[in-house]
């Protein structure tokens, strides 16, 4: 039975990549019939920041990827805050205690620096592990009497992993495959500080055992700590579930990590929805930019994984059905907005003309006492050319209003000596149209510059631009069909006077 998590620390909103992940750990569990259990990993209270669990839930539900269990919802593993398991914890770094696993540290933040700096000075890089631990100040190095004297009078203690000495571990990854790693370079990591509180390493593991994670699902940051997982499991007696570690998200040159400032940079969203931090710093959201949720996702899921075909657009549901962990990359995938805007181009083709006229209504003062239903036919013609619902203004304001001025240019490509008599003679033509519609109109308009043995471009290009002001639009029958015979022939007449 599948069972994987997401597990933020609500440290601020939710970034693309934290997005990517969940959407990964998703689709794995929806393929495998499991569940995806979101945990907030909330255990440094220093770093913890008001609203961020919040914007966190909103935005795994507006990209439609909820989870099955967490907070206040199917608590059957929970809780599901790291804050509220504190009790749960101790008992954990008290057994790897009593199994010689780990042991108390009693080292100031002084000492430590002053053993970094001592180091530094030597050319050589401060470990705390078997090198030094029996130089320092800790259980390993102290009597039992010592370190008993020393908690007995409550002094500030930390709990370390004792990692062990000239092994080579074997690991493996889901996406990397094998890797081995030598002991001696790490570091006897910090598992429970004297406040009380876990830190990331323990509280991930015990919890990861408990919840019944079969699956580990997380970015490539986390690589490094995977040693020291595998480890804790051991230690513990515990069957490690399996690790994928996704690759990196990089900016759009392709060198680096893509960060907040590339964003801010080029000009798009970071986040997928606007981030109101408490300190009053507002950051973009890809729902407030216009996005469409699926488009996004769509293009998330190519961030490092390929269906290994041709096709880019795929449901939530065909990701579901496609998806493999065996199919995502080691290498990096870089990060290119214009991609994730031919997404919400290809998918706004998709959505239903209805919504997107209440959509496009909303925004727009002008169309308040427009008839939806005019307003969905004019989406119906324009959204080919649209990205956004906010192009959609100026790609069809015409069939609102008439053209307040004509486009410079145009004007001067299609107006020439004889054409404000050409377009006086055509509103006569098209006044004489009685059932106003498509057909009727390219008919008869088109046998008349026939019958007049003129290019079609000397009637066609003014004509669109006095119905539109620009060179530009869909069909001229189309918007003249729209607009009504009145409004045509007035648009007609005005730019033949
Ligand atoms: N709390 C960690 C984070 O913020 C979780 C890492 C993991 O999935 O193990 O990404």
């Amino acid at each position: 039975n599948v069972r994987v998590r997401f597990a933020p620390s609500p440290t601020g909103p939710l970034h693309i990549g934290g997005v990517r992940t969940a959407l990964f750990n998703y689709l794995f569990a929806k393929k495998h019939n499991g569940t995806f259990v979101l945990r907030v990993e909330d255990t440094d209270q220093n770093r913890y920041v008001e609203g961020a669990e919040k914007y966190i839930i909103d935005a795994l539900n507006w990209c439609n990827i909820p989870f099955d269990e967490g907070p206040n919802k199917n608590e059957k593993f929970g809780p599901y805050r790291q804050s509220e398991r504190k009790e749960i914890y101790k008992q954990y770094a008290d057994q790897l205690i009593a199994s010689g696993n780990a042991y108390y540290a009693f080292d100031t933040a002084e000492e430590l620096n002053a053993h970094r700096k001592d180091h530094e000075a030597k050319k050589k890089t401060f470990i705390y592990n078997w090198h030094n631990r029996l130089k320092l100040n800790n259980s390993l190095s102290l009597s039992a009497e010592e370190v008993q004297a020393k908690l007995d009078a409550g002094e500030d203690y930390v709990i370390r992993f004792k990692s062990p000495q000239d092994e080579t571990l074997h690991l493996n990854d889901i996406i990397r495959g094998n890797i081995s790693i030598d002991t001696n370079i790490l570091d006897d990591k910090v598992l429970f500080k004297s406040d009380g509180m876990p830190t990331y390493h323990l509280a991930n593991i015990v919890d990861d055992h408990l919840m019944e994670i079969t699956h580990v699902i997380r970015g490539e940051e986390w690589l490094p700590s995977l040693a020291l997982h595998y480890l804790l499991y051991k230690a513990f007696g515990w069957e490690a579930p399996e690790f994928a570690h996704l690759p990196l998200i990089l900016k759009p040159t392709g060198k680096g990590k893509l960060s907040k400032r590339d964003g801010d940079k080029l000009g798009f969203p970071v986040f997928p929805l606007e981030w109101n931090s408490p300190d009053g710093e507002v950051s973009r959201g890809y729902k407030e930019d216009g996005y469409f949720a699926d488009a996004m996702i769509n293009f998330l899921a190519f961030l490092g994984w390929n269906p290994g075909t041709e096709q880019e657009i795929f449901s939530l549901k065909e990701l579901v059905e496609a998806f493999d962990l065996k199919r995502v990359n080691k290498a990096g995938a870089r990060f290119d907005p214009d991609k994730i805007k031919w997404f919400n181009h290809q998918y706004m083709q998709e959505q239903d003309n209805d919504d997107l006229a209440a959509l496009f209504k909303q925004k727009h003062e002008n169309l308040k006492d427009i008839d939806v239903n005019y307003i969905s036919l004019v989406v119906g013609l324009v959204k080919e050319r649209a990205t956004f619902v906010s192009d959609f203004w100026d790609l069809s304001h015409y069939f609102f209003q008439a053209p307040e001025s004509y486009d410079e240019k145009a004007y001067k490509k299609a107006m020439k000596e004889d054409t404000r008599e050409l377009l006086s003679e055509l509103s006569n033509i098209i006044n004489t149209v009685d059932d106003f519609e498509v057909e009727n109109l390219t008919t008869t308009v088109k046998s008349w510059i026939t019958s007049k043995e003129i290019g079609f471009g000397k009637v066609m290009m003014p004509l669109r631009l006095a119905l539109v002001g620009a060179l530009q639009g869909p069909d001229v029958f189309d918007i003249m069909y729209m607009i009504g015979k009145n409004q045509s022939i007035e648009r007609i007449k005005n730019l033949a006077t």
